[in-house]
């Protein structure tokens, strides 16, 4: 899709999306390749004992097929929605395959939802299936009862659950399955927004959503594919970063991809997984790459064959930039977007196209750009809310279920995301703050993030969010909450010295007047740092207490 064109301003004027008039996410991912190249490995499942498992296309595409049949013969029909509640694993990946196949929606869910989470999405989704192992089951098993339209359970491992059909079943079945012949719009695939800034949205998309993703991977074959490439991201693939920026195109590509049971992240881990899987392309979200840097000097320690480094989710930021550029040796392709519409904006590293600190240049096919609240496009410098244009392939279709937030995301044809940014000249994003994080003291507007990224630069700390604490005087100060390095003590000294480390880099409005030290920050489970928590505990503080 991809003319071969060396100026990247150019390359966005003159892109043009050719999409076909149908296309299966399913029969992309598997059946495309198997029929050229059957032995090719897919997926390799990463084990600490060393015993990796391999799936090659060939299996990958049958079982696939068969695993559809198999919820056919059960009874899901096309636009059922079929929640996939496992860990990365052959399962996931078969079920994600099967269910694009036969024209369903695939759900995917976190193993790490708590049972009213869970419980909260099935039922608005109306799921009519769920495929999931013991460990999920067990979470399903006590809202049960209030999920009437949850007709089927295929269970993944120990399926011997009554009400409960064992995975195996299906996959090992008959594999002639003719696939759906899907149109790009047809729906594919429902992401349930983070939850970052109240309750979780069910972003609809069609099969497009994958289309629309490729080109920003491919800049001349730079961050996927060339040959010896292979993918990893610590990232759920319940999470549109971990399922559309790292498992759903590598697939496509040819590019295998490694997979390791999530747990809580741990960066040795992290590093002997890219190490002894000889890891070449890797997606780690910010907050990961953040906990990366407590090992020092990595590359002495471990035999790193990285090639290509993605993140995205929240702001990256300078120091993180800088420090993986020095420590691991690669420039990070920072990317942007959101779930109801993923990767808009990234930096093409490839390209030369990066600049610490921001997020980016619109990628091909994109139309972005900082507007006002009445749609109108604000030139460069000026503060505004980011916004799409449509229409775009990876746009989604609307929220499942909620036409009225569907119809309030947009002004006009332009789809707001609820973040602020800036614009340069050059047409380089920087991210200012989501709209509600942004803060308000003494007549400036300042975004969490420069304040966040300049603390992370700090020698003693870990992690940091900055919120607004209601203030009478200056309408609101800039409160930090501070995650220390092991080993750090907290105190007043230890604050006096971040303090101070402030307000020699950042203007002084800026600077926390308050900072808390805390064990940790709350964090949705795709790795968010949820502000809102932390402005409610800066608010609750303010408060005049009675009594
Ligand atoms: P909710 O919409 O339920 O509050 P959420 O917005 O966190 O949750 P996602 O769709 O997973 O759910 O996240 C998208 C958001 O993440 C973006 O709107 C933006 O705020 C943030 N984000 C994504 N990429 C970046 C980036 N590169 N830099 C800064 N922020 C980012
Ligand atoms: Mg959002």
């Amino acid at each position: 899709m991809l003319p071969k064109i060396e100026d990247y301003d150019q390359l966005l004027r003159e892109f043009r999306w050719r999409i076909p008039e149908t296309f299966n996410i399913g029969v992309a991912v598997s059946d495309a390749w198997a029929a050229r190249d059957p032995d090719r490995v897919c997926l390799q499942h990463f084990s600490p004992d060393g015993a990796h498992a391999a799936l090659t296309y060939g299996a990958f595409a049958a079982r696939s097929s068969a695993f559809a049949g198999g919820l056919a013969a059960h009874g899901v029909s096309p636009g059922d929605r079929v929640a996939i509640l496992l860990p990365q694993g052959f399962e996931a990946a078969i079920a994600h395959a099967a269910i694009y196949k036969m024209g369903a929606v695939a759900l995917p869910l976190a193993l790490l939802f708590g049972v009213e989470a869970l419980a909260y999405r099935l039922k608005d989704a109306g799921a009519a299936a769920i495929i999931t192992n013991r460990f999920g089951y067990e979470r399903l098993v006590a809202s049960r009862d209030e999920l009437p339209e949850l007709r089927l359970v295929v269970l993944a491992e120990g399926g011997d659950e009554p009400g409960t059909v064992p995975f195996r079943a299906l996959a090992n079945g008959v594999s002639r399955f003719e696939a759906a012949v899907t149109k790009p719009d047809d729906p594919a695939l429902m992401i349930y927004t983070s939850g970052t800034t109240g309750p979780p949205k069910g972003a609809l998309h069609g099969h497009r959503v994958l289309l629309g993703h490729l080109p920003g991977f491919q800049l001349h074959h730079h961050f996927l594919p060339q040959s010896g490439d292979r993918m990893w991201t610590p990232a759920d693939w319940a999470w549109a970063g971990g399922l559309l920026n790292a498992l759903l195109p590598s697939l496509f590509f040819g590019v295998p991809v490694v997979s390791s049971p999530a747990q809580k992240f741990d960066a040795h881990k992290a590093f002997r997984i890219m190490e002894e899987m000889d890891i070449r392309n890797a997606f780690i979200p910010p907050t990961a790459l953040r906990l990366l840097k407590s090992v020092e000097r990595p590359r002495q320690r471990y035999a790193l064959k990285l090639r290509t480094l993605g993140s995205a989710g929240e702001a990256l930021g300078r120091e993180t930039f800088e420090w993986a550029k020095r420590e691991l040796g690669i420039e990070v392709s920072e990317f942007y977007g959101q779930t109801e519409c993923n990767i808009v904006i990234s930096s093409a590293t490839g390209l030369g196209v990066v600049k610490p600190g921001s997020m980016g240049k619109a990628a091909p096919g994109h139309q972005v750009a900082i507007i006002d609240g009445q749609g109108r496009v604000l030139p460069a410098g000026a503060v505004g809310q980011v916004a799409v244009r449509r229409p775009d392939p990876v746009m989604f279709l609307g929220y499942w279920g909620n036409e009225q937030a569907t119809k309030a995301k947009f002004i006009g044809d332009w789809m707001t995301t609820g973040d602020q940014g800036v614009m340069d000249e050059e047409g380089y994003f920087t991210f200012f703050g989501r709209d509600d994080d942004v803060i308000t003291s003494s007549g400036y507007r300042i975004g969490p993030g420069e304040i966040e990224d300049c603390l992370a630069g700090h020698p003693h700390v870990q992690l940091a969010a900055a919120v607004g604490k209601p203030d009478p005087i200056r309408t609101e100060i800039v409160k930090a909450f501070v995650v220390l390095k092991p080993g750090v003590a907290a105190g007043e000294e230890t604050a006096a010295g971040i303090r101070e480390w402030v307000k020699n880099r950042l203007s002084m409005h800026e600077y926390p007047r308050e900072i808390a030290f805390v064990d940790s920050l709350p964090m949705t489970t795709s790795g968010k740092v949820i502000r809102r928590l932390l402005r409610q505990k800066a608010a609750a503080e303010a408060r005049p207490s009675h009594g």
